[in-house]
């Protein structure tokens, strides 16, 4: 009984569809915001960020107890847009314009409209070194210089 099996499977090469294309368009349109490296506002940032209140701390109006913004001008607290809008109010009602977000650290100017790049910008890096400390209890992984 010889065994004659010689089969040879054959690979067949999948076309790899122009779907992925469509989504990186999608994804350009629809969620990732390019954050500024410069902002015409940061004289309004208070004098003293090396004391921040902690992550924790609640929305001065509604005590909504976390995700909130720290306004970088007063270093008041607050809620943010999908909550009770009090960080918007308060720009409103002071021009406080820079605020930082104790969810995911981001920097945000209400006057640019935009967000604006912590890391790279010097005024703004102190803060979100300390805010990044406070949530982590760590440094951030920065590059060293
Ligand atoms: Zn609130
Ligand atoms: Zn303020
Ligand atoms: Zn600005």
């Amino acid at each position: 009984m010889a065994d004659g099996s010689s089969s040879s499977s054959a690979s067949l090469g999948h076309l790899v569809t122009v779907e992925e294309e469509e989504e990186l368009v999608y994804g350009a349109e629809s969620g990732w915001v390019e954050a500024r490296t410069s902002c015409d506002h940061l004289g309004s940032l208070t004098s003293d960020l090396s004391h921040i209140p902690t992550p924790n701390t609640q929305c001065n109006r509604c005590n909504n107890p976390n995700e909130n913004w720290l306004c970088l001008c007063c270093k008041d607290v607050f809620c943010s847009r999908f909550v009770n809008k009090h960080m918007l109010e308060h720009f409103q009602q002071t021009s406080h314009g820079l605020a930082l977000s104790y969810s995911d650290l981001s920097v945000w100017c209400y006057s640019c409209d935009a967000y604006l790049d912590a890391q790279v910008i010097p005024q703004l890096r102190p803060v979100y070194e300390t805010a990044y400390i406070l949530k982590f209890g760590q440094p951030p992984p920065f590059r060293t210089s």
